[in-house]
């Protein structure tokens, strides 16, 4: 049986907010700069910056921190760390960054699982909104630009009201008590139209994009193309392109020994995990001094191989999921994506044109 959708007039979005308030802290892309956003708590409706498209940091922040303790050492004892989360309230989180969320859970819930990701996200409720791509968004090229999986609840932008679905249970159980207190109206067949008008005036106003179907042949056929070494040049290896990824959860193992220890000798220490990013030049470095992705141009190519194909066979799916974060948050301008793949593909079709039928 197909779910029941609602409407949300917007002059009755603060009703809805309380109602979200009431499940917990409720967190919602915030304006922090001229030109960025961020995901922050929000009180009222006036903070939420509705218009935001890409916020500095995925949501994958509220679940995976860019810094834990796993591990504490104390008064001679070794101690796992298991946070109880409180229940949180993500709301306006884009269909990428939906996708994004989808394939953390799949990554943290592979056996044997992430207890200290998993506890966090089932404490949790993703309230996703809809947006209109600008020209960095490629979510459509990769297939993300639907909702699909890693939310509760979604709302599309119909002008005087938002169109409403729930997917989970916990959703569904929401949007029924906003319901009961008159907070949503069932959607009539006039809202039903606006939202597939919506999603189809959406679907045509991609400006950026490549096909997808080739590219595992296109990155092993071009593997060795030029444009490698240009970008490899020009690279600062500062890594800005990890965090921002929806997808990026590659970590260190940090020991901090506390700087004080006891009379006997003995004194506290704690193993934290820390975000790190396959662009920084240590990465690879293993004993004996031998790094096994040495350049720059190294880095990138296993960057782009890993958000482009690298799960293909263990996953089925790509892990870039088209958000453009890391095309706009480069310094070097090189970390396009889009122009790259562009790039590749036409130098594979060159030669397939040269090849005799
Ligand atoms: S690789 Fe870039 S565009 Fe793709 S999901 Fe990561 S940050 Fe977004
Ligand atoms: S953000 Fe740009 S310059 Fe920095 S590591 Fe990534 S590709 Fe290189």
């Amino acid at each position: 049986m197909l779910s029941p959708t609602y409407f949300l007039p917007k002059e009755k979005f603060p009703d809805f907010l309380s109602a979200l308030k009431g499940l917990g802290q409720v967190f919602a892309p915030v304006k922090v700069s001229q030109q960025s956003y961020s995901f922050k708590a929000v009180e009222k409706a006036s903070e939420i910056a509705f218009e935001a498209l890409r916020t500095i940091l995925p949501p994958k922040k509220f679940f995976y921190p860019q810094s834990e303790t796993l591990v504490k050492f104390e008064d001679g004892e070794i101690k796992e760390c298991i946070e109880e989360p409180q229940f949180k309230v993500i709301f306006g989180v884009h269909p990428c960054d939906l996708a994004g969320l989808g394939i953390m859970d799949t990554i943290f819930e592979d056996s044997p699982g992430d207890t200290h990701y998993l506890r966090k996200r089932r404490t949790s409720m993703i309230i996703g909104l809809s947006c209109m791509p600008d020209k960095h968004c490629f979510c459509q090229s990769m297939g993300t630009d639907c909702p699909e999986k890693g939310y509760d609840v979604f709302l599309t932008d119909i002008e005087d009201g938002y169109f409403i679905e729930g997917k989970s249970s916990q959703g569904q159980k929401l949007l029924a008590d906003a319901f009961t207190n008159k907070v949503l109206e069932r959607a009539r067949e006039a809202h039903k139209d606006r939202y597939k008008r919506f999603w189809l005036d959406r679907s045509e106003a991609f400006e950026t994009g490549f096909k997808v179907d080739n590219l595992r042949s296109t990155m092993d056929l071009e593997w060795e193309n030029p444009v490698w070494e240009e970008l490899g040049d020009r690279c600062l290896s500062c890594g800005n392109c990890t965090p921002v990824c929806p997808t990026c959860y590659c970590f260190d193992l940090v020991d901090v020994a506390a700087l004080s220890s006891k009379e006997d000798g003995s004194g506290d220490a704690e193993r934290r995990r820390e975000w790190d990013s396959c662009q920084f030049v240590g990465f690879a470095k293993v004993a004996g001094d031998y790094n096994f992705r040495p350049g720059p141009v190294d880095r990138l190519k296993f960057w782009y191989r890993h958000k482009l194909h690298g799960f293909d066979d263990a996953y089925g799916f790509k892990t870039c999921v088209g958000c453009g974060r890391c095309t706009v948050s480069c310094p070097s301008g090189i970390d396009d994506i889009v122009k790259v793949v562009n790039i590749l593909q036409a130098a594979r079709e060159k030669k397939d044109e040269g090849q005799p039928k």
